[in-house]
Parts: C-alpha cells; sequence; structure tokens
C-alpha cells in the first residue's frame, strides 16, 4: 500500500492542478465574459501571422439582435504598433477585444476583422488565442508559488526565464521581499498581491508567452505615482514590437498610443494621435484638458471626465 502513496499523492496534485487551472480559466473567462462557443469551420488552418497586423472592416455588431454594440468600426492596427481606445462606459471598447479573441463570431455582412489580411473567422480559434496575449484588468492568481504563477505564460520555462520576464515586468525586486522568494505562495493562501502586482505578474505571464499581438485591459483604479511608474515601465517592455489594442483609461497610455479611437454609442466618433485629437479641440480635447486639471490624483480616470 505504501508503495502506491507515492503515485497516489502525484495524481492527487495533478488533479488539484488541473482543476485549479480549469476553475482559474473559467475565472478567467468569466472576467472577460466568455458566452457561447464559437466553432471552427471544418479543416480551418492555423492562423500564420507575419507582421501582426490588425484590422477592423466596417464591423457591426449586437449581442442580442436588437440593440447596436458596434456599429461601422473600421480601424488598422499596424506592425507593431499601439491602438487605444476611450469612450464612456458601454460605448463598446469591451466588444471589440472581445471579437479579436472569437468570444463570438461575426456573421453575414457583419463585416470582417483581419489579421495579417485573413478573416478570423477562417482559422482555428487555438492558433488565433496562441498568437493574442492578454493583459485584463484583474489577473487571477493561483494558490501557488509566484514562480508559478508567472511561468504558467509558458509551458516549461526556467527559472531563469522566469525571472527575466519578472524583471523586464518591473516585479523582481518586490519577489526578493517574499519570505521565500519566487516559491513564496501567492493568492488567497499566501502573500497577498496589490492589483498593481498582480497586473505585472500577468505582464512577466505575457512576456513568457511572447505573442504577437496584445490585448490590454488597463486597470480602472486609481494607482499609487510608484506603481503606476512601475506599471508603465512594465507595459513599455512589454508592447514593444507588438501590435496592441488597449483600453485606455490613464493619461499615462493614451498619451503615448500611435493612435487613438474615441468610442460613443458603438461608433469611432473621433480619431488620430494624442496631439491630432488635442488640436481638433472636440470631445477627446475636453476630456484631456479635465483630466489635466484633475492634478491630484496620479491616475485619473478618463471615464468619469466624460460623464460630465
Ligand atoms: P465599460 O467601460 O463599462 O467596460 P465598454 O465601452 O467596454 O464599457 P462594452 O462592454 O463593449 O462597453 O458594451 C457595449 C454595449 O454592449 C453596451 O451597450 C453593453 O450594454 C452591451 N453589452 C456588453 N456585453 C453584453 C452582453 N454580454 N450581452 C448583451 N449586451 C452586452
Amino acid at each position: 500500500l505504501a508503495q502506491l502513496y507515492g503515485p497516489l499523492n502525484q495524481l492527487g496534485y495533478i488533479y488539484r492542478s488541473v482543476n485549479q487551472s480549469l476553475v482559474d480559466t473559467e475565472r478567467l473567462l468569466a472576467l472577460l465574459n466568455e458566452p457561447t462557443e464559437v466553432n471552427d469551420r471544418p479543416n480551418a488552418p492555423d492562423l500564420i501571422v507575419n507582421d501582426g497586423e490588425i484590422e477592423f472592416d466596417n464591423v457591426n455588431f449586437s449581442y442580442d439582435g436588437r440593440t447596436t454594440a458596434l456599429k461601422g468600426i473600421s480601424f488598422k492596427v499596424p506592425k507593431g504598433s499601439s491602438v487605444a481606445l476611450v469612450g464612456e462606459s458601454g460605448a463598446g471598447k469591451s466588444t471589440i477585444l472581445r471579437l479579436l479573441y472569437r468570444f463570438y463570431d461575426l456573421g453575414e455582412g457583419e463585416g470582417r476583422i483581419l489579421i495579417d489580411g485573413k478573416d478570423i473567422r477562417d482559422v482555428t480559434q487555438k492558433s488565433l488565442r496562441q498568437a493574442i496575449g492578454v493583459v485584463p484588468q484583474d489577473s487571477v492568481l493561483f494558490n501557488s508559488s509566484i514562480g508559478y504563477n508567472i511561468g504558467y505564460g509558458k509551458f516549461g520555462s526556467s527559472p531563469d526565464e522566469i525571472e527575466t520576464a519578472a524583471r523586464s515586468a518591473q516585479m523582481h525586486d518586490r519577489i526578493m521581499t517574499f519570505p521565500d522568494g519566487y516559491e513564496t505562495k501567492v493568492g488567497e493562501r499566501g502573500v497577498r498581491l496589490s492589483g498593481g502586482e498582480k497586473q505585472r505578474v500577468a505582464i512577466a505571464r505575457t512576456l513568457l508567452k511572447n505573442p504577437p499581438i496584445l490585448l490590454l485591459d488597463e486597470a480602472t483604479s486609481a494607482l499609487d505615482t510608484s506603481t503606476e511608474k512601475d506599471i508603465q515601465k512594465a507595459l513599455q517592455n512589454l508592447v514593444k514590437g507588438r501590435s496592441s489594442l488597449s483600453i485606455a483609461h490613464r493619461l499615462s497610455t493614451i498619451a503615448s498610443a500611435d493612435l487613438i479611437l474615441v468610442l460613443k454609442d458603438g461608433q469611432i466618433i473621433e480619431q488620430g494621435s494624442h496631439k491630432e485629437l488635442v488640436a481638433f479641440d472636440g470631445v477627446f480635447a475636453s476630456m484631456w484638458a479635465e483630466q489635466v486639471s484633475a492634478t491630484d490624483d496620479p491616475a485619473p480616470s478618463i471615464e468619469d471626465s466624460m460623464k460630465g
């Protein structure tokens, strides 16, 4: 019987980790609001990404067939560039990210979403999702070591790779303050991480995954200035050389994006660089003026200024 303990124990461990990952994946998908399944076409090929250029071509979308979530959305994210989505709550920002990740497929006449010229409905979901890194607002942590939580980004990553990713994500020094370094347990039964730290863990994971395309959903909550700086540095390291689409809530991201799309009621109402939009003196310019005047807050939320 004693001989069985080892294998059984290991099985238990595997069961627990598999179970844990399923639970975590579920939570992750719930956060991203995943609905029904999207099916691949028979014999769909894998997506081959060369440049990672994204294009939305006249996209129209409704969740319930009655109310419009997106209307006539067309834009491009050229290779390696960053596009920021801004707009009040319900404007359609998350819907754009969900469609690119294929939580929903566009129907006939609802336009097309292309990556390197290939319609994403025509490739396997698996290969599509392999090419996309997601940094959500609220990252899920496994009840395991901090090292495991970072290494999860790439199967079989070595301790060296994990440390390099953590350094690049501005998390290494913080991890060194934990009692057991990279072996320290985090999550509900271990060291609790702040929102900003969890986001840096997600950034480190994504650095290991090394995808050509990124979807970022910035945290809305205000962060203190030094956390904000760390996150910006981590994000800079992550977005370098990748095509990224971010839901932007903070001044820092908005100012550094290559292109800003201002959404309202599912439509793009203004677009351009930060400089162009400020000069245009429209909706974005007034949002910006309000945020700049709110200098007491290190990370004011853009939504607040759009409500007024
Ligand atoms: P927020 O900043 O609050 O996240 P958002 O700009 O991301 O808002 P979306 O979540 O994309 O906005 O929502 C666009 C529209 O689609 C809204 O009218 C919203 O009510 C609707 N919507 C979003 N998710 C669903 C859903 N799962 N089912 C039905 N309608 C939805």
